[in-house]
């Protein structure tokens, strides 16, 4: 099992009022990063702690850390996180475990009472991108999602012949990942329609794609990669990730893999809930069926196997325009968990740097869809709709066989674990823009 420490300890709870509430995603167990802004300040790091922002550059002001947790505070000054992922992962739990003790009931009284210069109402603040991202590669690696979508193509070997053997994957388009809560236009693409005819022309097939990134720490250097048990030292956290997808570009471009179906945005939640908040939510790798290949040796680890797994609860949202002007809340369209997904990622991050690829600070990995066994955990339209054929019902009269402007997509993760206090990961929430005009020549 993953190492317990009092900062996971269930008992434990904060002066800060709103970390009590059962339903806050940042409970004082959770102490996510993130980067925000307020009353016009530049970008800088902050840990969320109920409803509010801890801010880690007046903490650092304020001497309020010593040792490796201002070492960490330190780095994470500028504007991003890449220097406090670059440190690894120790320095990051020094800085966790002062800012619970500074946070809980009982602790030391320095941070409560500087508390009004050190919080900021996350409702008042701006988030930003917790990282410079300097690549993002996305994997497919739920055999569900890809068995459900495979039948429809290819009926008698719905799975790739390496999907049992590698974690599958490409590398997606960095620049334009975004946070939560900014627009994602709706791209113009070519394809070929029902008709025959190959048009180019706003996509109408936009669907999402509900899936957990992992940012990665310190990583690889090219040429020298790093062996699977010595992995976790470079994840540094998590986020939820929306890999919003074009299936008629897609379905028509895909001869070398996607390519603009999927670089036209990628849409993250702000906070990066650590490596460390995790460890009690691990579980047990995917149970491969006897008859299933093993993983080769390099992707096969005994504790990955046993914990390489996170037990956290997925959802998936629609708000339509009619919801919203009828002040209607979001319909779920997809309830799935993480522990469906085939491949660990600790075997994604292995394999990606098994050739000599270099993970840097800040990359971010894709986890693949993540779907699971059930209707319900159809984890993209495509697969909940059959590609459109049978569209879902959002339970307010409308139905959806793919995205329409105005409809926004919210994606939702919390842990589960009796006897663990439950934390979540913010909002991955981005509406759709209609399509820009195609420039005149
Ligand atoms: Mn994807």
């Amino acid at each position: 099992m993953a190492t317990l420490n009092p900062t996971h300890d269930p008992s434990r709870r904060s002066w800060v009022a709103s970390a009590n509430d059962a339903a806050t995603d940042f409970p004082i167990q959770n102490l996510p990063f993130g980067i925000f802004s307020h009353a016009g300040s530049a970008p800088r790091a902050g840990v969320a702690i109920g409803d509010q922002i801890f801010d880690l550059d007046a903490g650092l002001q304020a001497g309020l850390f010593t040792g490796l947790a201002a070492q960490a505070a330190t780095a994470a000054q500028g504007g991003t996180l890449n220097g406090l992922m670059a440190l690894g992962n120790a320095p990051a739990s020094a800085l966790r475990a002062r800012l619970s003790d500074l946070l809980r009931d009982g602790g030391p009284d320095d941070a409560r009472h500087q508390a009004a210069s050190l919080l900021v109402p996350m409702a008042d603040a701006q988030l930003h991108l917790p990282a410079r991202v300097g690549a993002f590669t996305d994997f497919l690696t739920s055999s569900y999602h890809t068995e459900r979508l495979g039948k429809i193509s290819r009926p008698d070997s719905p799975l790739p012949p390496c999907f049992k053997h590698l974690p599958v994957a490409y590398n997606s388009r960095a620049t334009s990942v975004r946070v939560s809560g900014e627009d994602v236009r709706r791209p113009n693409g070519q394809w070929r329609h029902p008709d025959g005819e190959v048009r180019f022309g706003p996509t109408a097939s936009l669907d999402f794609e509900l899936e957990v990134g992992l940012f990665i720490g310190p990583g690889n250097a090219l040429g020298a990669p790093l062996a699977l048990p010595s992995a976790r030292q470079h994840m540094f956290g998590y986020c939820l990730l929306n890999d919003w997808s074009a299936r008629d570009i897609q379905g028509w471009e895909s001869a070398l893999g996607p390519f603009l179906s999927k670089s036209l945005s990628t849409t993250i939640s702000p906070w990066v809930v650590t490596d460390e908040a995790l460890a009690p939510f691990r579980a047990p790798a995917f149970p491969r069926p006897a008859d299933d290949p093993q993983p080769l040796r390099y992707l096969n680890d005994p504790q990955d196997q046993a914990e390489g797994g996170f037990d956290i609860a997925l959802e998936a949202l629609i708000r339509t325009p009619a919801m919203r002007a009828a002040n209607q809340p979001a319909a779920r369209v997809t309830l799935t968990n993480f522990i469906y997904n085939y491949w660990t990622l600790a075997q994604m991050a292995t394999h990606h740097m098994s050739n000599g690829c270099n993970l840097q600070p800040g990359d971010l990995l894709g986890s693949g869809t993540a779907s699971g066994p059930t209707d319900d955990s159809r984890a993209c339209l495509a697969e909940a709709t059959e590609r459109g054929a049978k569209p879902v019902a959002l339970g307010n009269g409308e139905t959806r066989a793919w995205l329409l402007d105005g409809d926004e997509v919210i994606f939702r993760g919390r842990t589960n674990r009796p006897g663990y206090v439950s934390i979540g990961f913010g909002l991955c929430a981005g509406r759709i823009a209609p399509a820009p005009s195609w420039p005149q020549a």
